[in-house]
């Protein structure tokens, strides 16, 4: 698929899911938040759900977390052009409880494996323990498995922390830059 057709699907699919009605989430957003970056990058990240900020922008990491998000790429010589990102879920869940197997799973039908399925990106990074369930369906201890590879379908996915966690915990945040750096290996030599 030339760069030209995969940019009409991606923007085909954001205004399905601006307009999406399939789970209970609906009801209590502002926007849905499709995701957004490069449709060309080889690295495709994935969050949790929309805060309070994305959902008044309907943009992904404009929050606090965000604004580290991208000091974490910016160590390893990345900006948010290079990447593309997006949430487990594409609408804020009320009071930013975590979304339920339900939602999870409508929008990863709908909407996420959709996604992924057009960039086709040959690395997935999992940010934290909600996307690690939507991708890889796992409930593992985050502690003990960041950093690892896992295959998912046609993708390797590399497990690491939610950049909101690493932001609160000094501990999490020197474990998530490890993760980084390890992308960053990947990326240099196209080990992926
Ligand atoms: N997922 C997140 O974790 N944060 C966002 O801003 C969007 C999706």
């Amino acid at each position: 698929m030339n760069e030209v057709e995969k940019r009409r699907r991606i923007n085909k699919l954001a205004r399905e899911i601006y307009r999406c009605r399939k789970c209970r989430l609906y009801r209590s957003r502002k926007h849905a938040v499709p995701g957004e970056g490069s449709i060309t990058s080889r690295i495709f990240f994935v969050g949790e759900a929309p805060g309070k900020n994305e959902d008044e922008q309907g943009r992904p990491f404009v929050g606090l977390s965000g604004k580290f998000f991208n000091q974490m790429l910016g160590k390893i010589g990345l900006s948010r052009n290079d990447i593309f990102v997006t949430g487990s879920v594409k609408c804020r869940p009320p009071q930013n409880r975590a979304p339920k197997n339900d939602e999870l799973e409508i929008c990863k039908k709908n909407w996420l494996n959709r996604q992924i399925e057009i960039i086709k990106p040959t690395l997935i990074v999992l940010l934290g323990k909600i996307a690690l369930k939507q991708v890889l369906g796992v409930k593992e201890n985050l502690d003990k498995i960041h950093g690892q590879m896992r295959q998912s379908n046609k993708q390797k996915c590399l497990i690491t922390f939610h950049p909101a966690a690493a932001m609160r915990f000094p501990g999490v945040r020197k474990k998530m830059e490890q993760d980084f750096t390890k992308i960053m290996e990947i990326i240099q030599n196209k080990t992926v």
